[in-house]
C-alpha cells in the first residue's frame, strides 16, 4: 500500500548541521563543474561537438558544464523511438509506471543536498530556494505516482441491464515537455514526469541555460528503471530546435512552461495541423505573471511588509508567482512602505555558491539587461525609494528596488519585469484594490492582506486569479496543497500539482458492451 501523500519538508538552515552538510554538498558539486554531458535518444547516451555552455550566475567565468545540443535529424530520431517505446509503455501497469516515480523519489531524496547544490551552480539559487526546489520536484514525483494509481480506476458509469459501461483514461502518445530555467529541477520534474507516468514517452527540451540539473533528472529516472525510449533528452538552441519540435507531426501534446511571447508562439503554432498528422495536438501552456499583494486598511502591516518583501524578492523575483505590485490601501501606504523598505535593506546579497545569502544573481545577461532597463523606465513613472544597484562584473547581481506612487497603468505595474522590482501604488478603497489588482493582462497569483471578512469574501470571488492567498505572500505553492496554474494570459490554468493534471496528457475512452 502506499502511503498517503505529505510534502517533503524543507531544510533548517540555521541548525549548523544541515549548514555542514550542505557546504560538503556544494564541496562534492564543485569538484564535478565543467564537465561534459550526452543528449539521449532511445537509451543511448550522444555525445556532440556542438555544446550549450552553462554558467553559473553569481560568477560568469564558472563553467558548471557543457550538454550536447540535438540536432533536428536528433528530433526526428527521439521522435521514432518514442512511438516505438510507446507501444509498450503505454500498456505497462499504472502501478509499474507510479513505482518508477516512487523509486525516483527516493533516490532524489537521497541525494536532495546534492542535486540542491546544482541547482545554486546551474541557476544561482540561494540556498532555501534550492533547497525549495528540489523539495518541490520530489512532490511532484511522489503525487503523481499517487495520482496515477487513483485514475488507474477510472470512474464509475451508471449500469443497465444487461449492459456494461465503463469510462478508463489511456495516455495520449509521445509529446514534447519544454521547460524554464527558474524552476530548474522541480518544473522539469513535474512537467516530464506526469505524462510519462500517464504513460505518454517524453522529449524533454531543457531551458538553455539550466540543462545539468536536467540531466540529473535524466540520471535519475534512468536509476529508478525508467525503460528506455520513455525519455528523451534533447537540450538545444530553442531558436534552432524549438519550432521543428512543436510542429512535428508525431507530438500529441505540449507541455510548456515559460514566457507569454514563448508561450502563444507554441499555441499558435500547434494549431496547425501536420501532413501526416491524424490528431489534434494540446497544449498546456503555463506562462508569466504581473503579480499582487493588495493591503486593506484594516490589515496587521507587519504581516503586509513581510508578504511583499518576500514574495518580491526572493529568488530575486524571478518566479512567475513573484510580487511585483504592492497596492495599498492610502491610510495604510506610507507605514507599509515604510516597513517594506527596513525589511528589504536587511536582505543580503551575493554568490549562493559562496555562502547562504537571501538573493544570488539573476539568470544570466539577458534578464540582467532587462532588468537594468526597467529600473531606468521605473524611474520615469515613480520615485526610488530603495535599491536598484546593478553589477555585472562578476556575476547578474541587481539589488533589490522599491518604487512608490506609480500610476497602476504604468509599465513596470503592467510589464513582467522578472526581477528584484516591486511598485507601490496607492488606493481610495477596497473597490479601487481590487480594480487595480485586476487591471493586467496577467492571471496567475495574488494575495490580499486584511482583516475584514467582507473584503476577503469578495476578493475571493473577484480577485481573478487562478492562485490566490489570504493573509500571506503570493509564492511558494505546494504540490498537492495549492495546485498551481493562471487565468487570463498567465495560461492554460493546468492546475500542476493538482488532481486534474494527469488528465491533460490522457483520453477518456467510453466502452459500453452489451451481454
Ligand atoms: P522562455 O519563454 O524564454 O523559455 C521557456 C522555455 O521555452 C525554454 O526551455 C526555452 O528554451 C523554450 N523556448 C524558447 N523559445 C522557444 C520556441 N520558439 N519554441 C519552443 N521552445 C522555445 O522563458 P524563461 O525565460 O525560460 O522563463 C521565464 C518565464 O517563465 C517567465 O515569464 C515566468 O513567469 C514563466 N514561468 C511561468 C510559470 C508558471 O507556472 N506559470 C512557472 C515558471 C516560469
Amino acid at each position: 500500500m502506499v502511503l498517503p501523500f505529505e510534502h517533503e519538508l524543507l531544510t533548517d538552515f540555521n541548525i549548523p548541521e544541515n549548514r555542514r552538510a550542505f557546504e560538503a554538498a556544494l564541496e562534492k558539486v564543485h569538484a564535478e563543474l565543467g564537465r561534459d554531458y550526452p543528449l539521449v535518444i532511445n537509451g543511448e547516451k550522444i555525445f556532440t561537438k556542438d555544446q550549450l555552455i552553462s554558467v553559473n550566475p553569481g560568477n560568469k567565468e564558472q563553467v558548471v558544464g557543457k550538454v550536447s545540443k540535438a540536432s533536428k535529424q536528433q528530433i526526428d530520431q527521439a521522435f521514432e523511438a518514442a512511438n516505438d517505446a510507446f507501444k509498450i509503455w503505454g500498456r505497462v501497469a499504472p502501478e509499474a509506471r507510479a513505482n518508477v516515480l516512487f523509486k525516483a523519489a527516493a533516490i532524489a531524496r537521497r541525494r536532495k543536498h546534492e542535486l540542491s547544490a546544482w541547482l545554486v551552480y546551474d541557476a544561482g539559487k540561494p540556498w532555501d530556494q534550492a533547497d525549495g526546489d528540489t523539495a518541490e520536484g520530489i512532490d511532484f514525483l511522489e503525487y503523481y505516482g499517487r495520482q496515477m494509481l487513483a485514475l488507474a480506476k477510472g470512474q464509475e458509469m451508471k449500469q443497465r441491464a444487461n449492459e456494461h459501461n465503463t469510462f478508463i483514461y489511456q495516455p495520449m502518445g509521445p509529446g514534447v515537455t519544454i521547460p524554464p530555467w527558474n524552476f530548474a529541477f522541480a518544473i522539469v520534474c513535474g512537467t516530464a514526469a506526469a505524462p510519462i507516468v500517464a504513460g505518454n514517452p517524453v522529449l524533454l527540451k531543457p531551458s538553455e541555460y539550466t540543462p545539468v540539473i536536467a540531466y540529473k533528472l535524466v540520471e535519475i529516472l534512468e536509476e529508478a528503471g525508467l525503460p528506455k525510449g520513455v525519455l528523451q533528452f534533447v537540450p538545444g538552441d530553442p531558436a534552432e530546435i524549438g519550432d521543428y519540435l512543436v510542429d512535428h507531426k508525431d507530438a500529441h501534446w505540449i507541455n510548456f512552461t515559460g514566457s507569454r511571447a514563448t508561450g502563444i508562439r507554441i499555441y499558435e503554432r500547434a494549431a496547425k495541423v501536420q501532413d501526416g498528422q491524424r490528431f489534434l495536438k494540446r497544449v498546456v501552456a503555463e506562462m508569466g505573471g504581473k503579480d499582487t499583494i493588495i493591503v486593506d486598511q484594516d490589515a496587521d502591516l507587519d504581516l503586509a511588509a513581510d508578504a511583499i518583501v518576500n514574495s518580491a524578492f526572493g529568488f530575486s523575483g524571478q518566479k512567475c508567482s513573484a510580487c511585483s505590485r504592492a497596492i495599498v490601501h492610502e491610510a495604510v501606504y506610507e507605514e507599509v512602505l515604510e516597513k517594506a523598505v527596513a525589511r528589504t535593506k536587511e536582505l543580503s546579497i551575493g554568490d549562493p555558491s559562496e555562502g547562504n545569502v537571501y538573493m544570488g544573481a539573476v539568470i544570466n545577461q539577458k534578464q540582467f539587461d532587462k532588468i537594468t532597463r526597467y529600473l531606468e523606465i521605473g524611474k520615469s513613472e515613480g520615485k526610488l525609494v530603495y535599491g536598484g544597484e546593478a553589477d555585472d562584473s562578476k556575476g547578474f547581481f541587481v539589488h533589490p528596488a522599491i518604487f512608490k506612487d506609480v500610476d497602476p497603468k504604468a509599465r513596470i505595474m503592467q510589464e513582467e519585469i522578472f526581477g528584484p522590482v516591486v511598485a507601490f501604488a496607492k488606493a481610495a478603497n477596497f473597490d479601487e484594490l481590487l480594480e487595480i489588482a485586476n487591471n493586467t493582462d496577467y492571471g496567475l497569483t495574488g494575495a490580499i492582506i486584511s482583516n475584514n471578512r467582507a473584503h476577503i469574501e469578495r476578493a475571493r470571488y473577484e480577485f481573478q486569479v487562478g492562485n490566490l492567498y489570504i493573509n500571506r505572500g503570493c509564492t511558494a505553492a505546494v504540490v498537492g496543497y495549492q495546485p498551481f496554474g493562471g487565468f487570463k494570459m498567465s495560461g492554460t490554468d493546468s492546475k500542476a500539482g493538482g488532481p486534474d493534471y494527469l488528465k491533460l496528457f490522457m483520453e477518456a475512452k467510453s466502452v459500453s458492451e452489451r451481454f
